[in-house]
């Protein structure tokens, strides 16, 4: 089926400066935690991105010098030439799949604690570094000299980018992270001198290294200028007028406007906090104040709202990073014809956990991400079955649901077997709670997948026992049976059961099952400090319930720091009025008195008490499969080879996790056998340094 003619205008070439891309999809910078440490698998990553029909592919921020080192975030380097290489190997791996390679130059300034380099930050004056641990790091205020450094490492690293064969790079100005925003900024700016004060001398740096850039690479590589169009901080912050009124200013000098709210949790706000489109109103208008191309961003999964923003005169380019990695092959599926196979990123921002702890990127709805060098996986494809094996999925949560899907593109038979009514698992009942409905998505997708899948069966309202399982003469049987929630207060700080006397107590699944608390007020302890326990608070409270908080920690979903949230969620809890009672962990508690105590001085305090609901730890459902496995070593395994744990059976983790468990199931089924003493994966191992100094120690 070839692609509906609506969408036509989204494959139309855009010239940019020198260069022109094949159509309007351009996969904006974004990190992916594997930068420097990781080059081949982060080629890889992104020349899926070029096949899956991005005709802009572009890497993260990319460190120009040691004085705006980043760490310990891993981002790429272009220190140096040394770094041509790496560079190279991503840009090349771009190129094999037709689509442009775009670079982002980035010195982070302010923002940039130099913790490796140890060279002494640098901004527009002397003040703190703007840094997610409040590093006890200050910047000192640039001189004349310090910016004509700037200038030369920017214009160096340019050609660098020129070398290694890209054919667009950056000038960063956005989410706080670029180093020119600090001067751009009312609040961090503070100069005198030419550099400071009125917009003009406030937007001179950037402009500077702008020109310098298209200067050095411009005859063939296209320059974009990213920047802030919001810090949503109102007359302190940049805002709307004064951003419109920077880029009305330097409007002809890029070569492209790269449009974000700033700063970064902002730009990539979450489906529970902002839908599809969020930053519409903020970039509305941008184009008439340029004749050059624009791409903005915005969780943009829908076709239809990426020509309406084309067409509204809104953007030029789709930009997008979460919707790229969740589907890498989303423009191919346009261009196709199959829409209706666009994995849509669901906004949990689990991606935006990888980098904030320096680990591989990965996906809630794409388990191939920051997989496909080093176990080989890919998006879309999957090696064909190598048995005539008949495997029996039980359980149609995360990790039921993508094994038997992955199964099926393998081409086996399945059967997949539901205990319940509805697929979806842990999903039924979370899509449901407040914030959560887009998460459903993992369940949608699947589900509508495997719809069309002759040789995968499944049978809802069919929970197995182990003797079903026998007697149906299965060879392989992965077990996704899930977890349920733990009643009796273990959780991640508190180790040994609350002792509980005439208690209401329930647990998540028990209010995700339509049960309610008996009586206020209802004291959620939150021992898992992810989303629950704030999601459950605003449930309650939004049925008119009085609810209070109780964390061992200082803040409400303190994970959450992780996919940006934590902010919003207690910024929420606080207008809904949820009591927070912060470093308390539960002593014990009776029909109508709680016990906490203070988890620094273990002083106790006690405090009325209506209802319990716990948000603690879970038990994996493993009766099941530990049956089973008892009655293969009674019978061996001549009938049933095989019996698997998944997901949160195995293990009670993320849906991300889940998924990614029922990914590695199906690819690991018939896969030959591996010892112990090999790697589940690829890596690469820094090459050595001679080892020589260049100076004589002296002794
Ligand atoms: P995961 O996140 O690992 O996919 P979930 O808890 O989301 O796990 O899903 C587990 C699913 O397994 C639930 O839908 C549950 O109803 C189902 N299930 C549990 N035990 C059985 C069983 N014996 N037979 C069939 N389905 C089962
Ligand atoms: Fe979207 Fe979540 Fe995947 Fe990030 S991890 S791309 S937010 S689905």
């Amino acid at each position: 089926m070839g692609r509906d003619p609506r969408f036509d205008i989204l494959f139309d070439p855009v010239k940019i400066g020198p260069v022109t891309t094949k159509n309007r999809f351009y996969q904006v910078p974004h990190c992916n935690g594997m930068g420097y440490r990781d080059p081949t698998a982060h080629a890889t990553m992104r020349s899926i991105k070029a096949e899956g029909g991005w005709g802009v592919v572009c890497t993260e921020q990319v460190e120009i010098h040691p004085t705006g080192d980043i760490a310990p975030f891993i981002e790429l380097r272009n220190w140096s030439d040394e770094d041509v290489p790496a560079l190279a190997r991503i840009a090349d791996a771009i190129h094999s799949r037709d689509a442009l390679a775009g670079l982002q130059l980035a010195h982070n300034g302010m923002n940039a604690p130099n913790l490796y380099s140890r060279e002494i930050p640098f901004g527009p004056a002397d003040l703190p570094v703007f840094s997610i641990y409040n590093d006890p790091v200050q910047a000192r205020a640039m001189d004349k000299t310090d910016i004509r450094n700037l200038r030369h490492w920017h214009k160096s690293a340019a050609l660098r980018s020129k070398k290694a064969g890209y054919d667009l790079t950056y000038v960063y100005a956005g989410k706080l992270f670029g180093g020119a925003m600090f001067f751009l900024s009312r609040r961090y700016n503070q100069r005198t001198d030419e550099y400071g004060g009125s917009l003009e001398n406030r937007c001179r740096l950037l402009k500077e290294l702008i020109e310098d850039t298209k200067d050095a690479v411009g005859d063939t590589m296209a320059v974009a200028c990213r920047i802030s169009v919001d810090e949503l901080l109102g007359e302190e912050g940049l805002h709307a007028a004064e951003a419109q009124d920077i880029i009305g200013h330097l409007s002809e000098i890029p070569d492209l406007w790269d449009l974000t709210l700033s700063s970064w949790d902002n730009d990539s706000q979450t489906s529970r906090f902002a839908d599809e489109g969020y930053q519409e109103p903020f970039v509305t208008g941008i184009k008439k104040l340029t004749s050059k191309p624009v791409v903005g961003v915005g969780r943009f999964t829908s076709p239809d709202t990426m020509v309406r923003m084309v067409r509204q005169g809104i953007l030029d380019l789709i930009g997008a990073a979460r919707p790229s990695i969740a589907d890498p092959f989303l423009p191919k599926k346009i261009e196709e014809g199959r829409t209706e196979d666009i994995r849509e990123c669901i906004g949990c921002n689990i991606c935006v956990s990888g980098d904030h702890t320096t680990t591989p990127i990965r996906c809630t709805q794409n388990p191939s991400m920051g997989e496909e060098w080093r176990r080989g996986w890919h998006p879309e494809y999957i090696r064909p079955k190598e048995s005539d094996s008949k495997v029996l999925v039980v359980g149609a949560g995360p990790a039921g649901l993508e094994a038997a899907m992955m199964l099926g593109r393998r081409g086996y038979e399945v059967v997949l077997s539901e205990a319940t009514r509805n697929l979806g698992g842990r999903l039924v009942g979370e899509r449901a709670l407040p914030g959560l409905s887009a998460w459903g998505r993992v369940v949608d997708y699947r589900v509508g997948q495997l719809q069309s899948m002759p040789n995968v069966q499944i049978y809802r309202e069919s929970p197995l026992t182990s003797d079903d399982i026998l007697a149906f003469g299965f060879e392989h049987v992965a077990i996704a049976t899930g977890s349920r929630w733990r009643a009796d207060g273990v959780g991640r700080r508190l180790l040994r059961p609350i002792p509980l006397t005439d208690q209401d107590v329930l647990t998540p699944d028990d209010l995700m099952a339509g049960h309610r608390p008996k009586k206020d007020p209802v004291v959620i302890i939150d021992d898992d400090h992810y989303y629950m326990g704030g999601v459950l608070a605003e449930l309650l409270v939004r049925e008119g319930r009085k609810v209070v908080l109780v964390t061992p920690t200082a803040e409400v979903s303190s994970w959450m720091e992780m996919t940006m949230e934590q902010h919003r969620v207690q910024a929420r809890l606080l207008e809904l009025d949820v009591e927070i009672v912060p470093h308390r962990l539960p002593v014990q508690a009776t029909g109508d008195e709680l016990t906490l105590a203070c988890v620094y001085t273990g002083r106790t305090f006690t405090r009325p008490i209506g209802s319990l609901v716990l948000v603690t730890a879970r038990l994996p459902e493993k009766n099941l499969a530990e049956e089973l496995e008892a009655r293969r070593a009674e019978w061996g395994d001549a009938a049933l080879k095989s019996v698997t744990r998944i997901g949160d059976a195995l293990a009670p983790g993320t849906i991300a996790a889940a998924v990614w468990s029922g990914r590695r199931y199906a690819e690991e089924l018939d896969a030959p056998e591996r010892s112990l003493d090999e790697l589940p994966f690829l890596r690469e191992v820094a090459g050595l340094h001679s080892g020589a100094l260049p100076w004589q120690p002296r002794s």
